[in-house]
């Protein structure tokens, strides 16, 4: 059967085949979080949703190259540095760490690659350089590199390829310098930002002289050099299709580093919003929730993953806490199937076959995620499985057979078994792998800060002479 995802370029359901030509490798980029603040559950519902669209492609015999960049240098990251008075790194790098430890939290697999925008400065200005080598981009009179749409559209190429845009009403010349705005005011956008006095000391040299380069850019040149100039999955949130992706396309495309006729990026795959009383949750709006207020009252890293897991996509959902308390519900009813199985197969091998489950999951999630159905199948499985188990009807080698097929479902799902007993959860036993870290890179400053921040949340660490453990208070 065909895999099949809804592209938001085609505006269709449509079969995913990759570029590869043996039909086998995918390359994947989704773009990641601005650390100029702790990542709150709403842009967690993209992250998680990029992590099921790679462990399914995976599950379907994929081999998956999945890149995630880290927005280190934007307009909100550098007033908070002017702000808090410290250097860009010190600044990111703590919210990069807590965003890494939420992420590992909510069972996400690590990217295979997590470019820096800093550390690509040379990859942007090379990308600026061709586009004002073919005239698509110009110097404005306060020293700022621009993208022209005219220019763009001058050679045939389409600005407006993932939403329809009124370019009748554009004002030719318009300048926006800001990275975020409405598509109402289509306007040639900033590449390179020139040096202001409030960008402190957060600049760098280059043909147009010192500044740093604008968002949208920063996602092209890092997705073409880490994937190559045409990739398979462009993923998102579905607040960036515009401008943010649609200012991709324009640029990667307009540098013309494709192949003829090739594309930028063949699927877009964006998730909806997750909302709070009907409105997005944003940090703007001040209704959010960070991973740390939800532990905090008890609620685990899975039982998280499991909501934000239980709607399509593609279609907005309210956070609640009793959403969350309805996922705990339906995450223990797994938990007792299988700690029945388990208590039966002990030790037992695998004889008999796997069963219907991988199958019914499968076709569920090829139909563009359907999540709704892959969750149907898991729970139909449970309730079979709990029948057949009351009339005795499992033999261990059937018991093992349907734990592995658990486990093929859950390298997807990612939801895992309940810790047991006084185990540490996920985000606890990140932090301690962090302090291990950060004692071995004699760093002892950054060690004691985690282990404080262990004792905040209610665990210690114990020197043993088998080494260091984690102890609940
Ligand atoms: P940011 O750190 O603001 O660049 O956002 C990181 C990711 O989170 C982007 O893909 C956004 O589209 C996504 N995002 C932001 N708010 C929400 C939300 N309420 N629900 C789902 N995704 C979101
Ligand atoms: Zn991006």
């Amino acid at each position: 059967m065909a895999l099949n995802f809804f592209n938001t370029l085609t505006r269709s359901v449509e079969e995913f085949a990759p570029l590869d030509p043996a039909g086998k490798k995918v390359g994947m980029y989704c773009c990641g979080p601005t650390i100029h603040d702790s990542a709150h559950i709403g842009n967690f519902r993209t992250f998680v949703f990029a992590d099921l669209v790679r462990r399914y492609l995976e599950f379907r015999g994929y081999t998956v190259r999945h890149v995630m960049n880290i927005t280190d240098v934007e307009d909100k990251i550098i007033a908070r540095v002017r702000a808090a008075g410290v250097s860009l790194k010190e600044y990111t790098g703590k919210y990069e760490a807590a965003f890494f430890a939420d992420l590992q939290a909510l069972g996400c697999q690590p990217p295979h690659d997590s470019p820096h925008a800093t550390e690509f400065i040379p990859e942007i200005i090379a990308l600026i350089s061709a586009l004002v080598v073919k005239g698509l981009a110009y110097q404005a009179p306060d020293g700022s590199v621009y993208f022209s749409i005219e220019k763009y559209r001058g050679c045939g190429c389409v600005y407006g390829q993932l939403l329809k845009l009124n370019l009748d009403e554009l004002r030719v010349g318009e300048r926006v310098r800001s990275d975020e705005y409405a598509k109402e005011s289509v306007s040639d956008f900033a590449l390179w930002k020139a040096r202001v006095p409030e960008d402190g000391a957060v600049f760098w040299p280059s043909p147009w002289g010192e500044g740093r380069p604008g968002w949208h850019i920063e996602c092209s040149a890092m997705s073409m050099k880490l994937l190559g100039p045409s990739f398979d999955l462009h993923l998102g949130g579905e607040d960036l299709v515009f401008p943010h992706h649609e200012d991709e396309i324009a640029q990667s495309e307009g540098a013309g580093w494709q192949a003829p006729g090739g594309r930028f990026v063949k699927h877009w795959m964006h998730g909806a919003h997750l909302l709070v009383e009907g409105k997005k949750m944003s940090k703007t709006l001040g209704n959010f929730f960070v991973l740390k207020d939800l532990t905090g009252q008890g609620f685990t890293g899975r039982e998280i993953r499991y909501l934000l897991l239980s709607a399509h996509y593609r279609e907005t959902f309210n956070f609640t806490l009793d959403g969350l308390r309805g996922a705990r519900t339906a995450l223990a009813r797994i938990d007792e199937c299988l700690a029945k199985l388990r208590e039966l197969a002990a030790g037992a091998t695998a004889a008999a076959a796997a069963g219907d489950l991988p199958a019914a999951f499968q076709a569920a999630l090829d139909e563009d995620l359907n999540v709704a159905g892959a969750w149907g199948a898991v729970f139909e499985w449970v309730r079979e499985t709990n029948r057949r188990l009351a009339e005795q009807r499992f033999t261990p080698a059937e018991a093992a057979a349907a734990l592995a097929a658990w486990q093929v479902v859950d390298a997807v799902l990612g939801v895992g078994a309940a810790p047991a007993g006084e185990e540490a959860p996920a985000e606890i036993v990140a932090l301690f792998e962090q302090r291990q870290a950060a004692r071995k890179a004699r760093d002892f400053a950054a060690a004691d800060a985690v282990r404080n921040e262990l004792k905040a949340r209610g665990w210690v660490i114990e020197d043993t002479p088998k080494g260091a453990r984690l102890k609940k208070v």
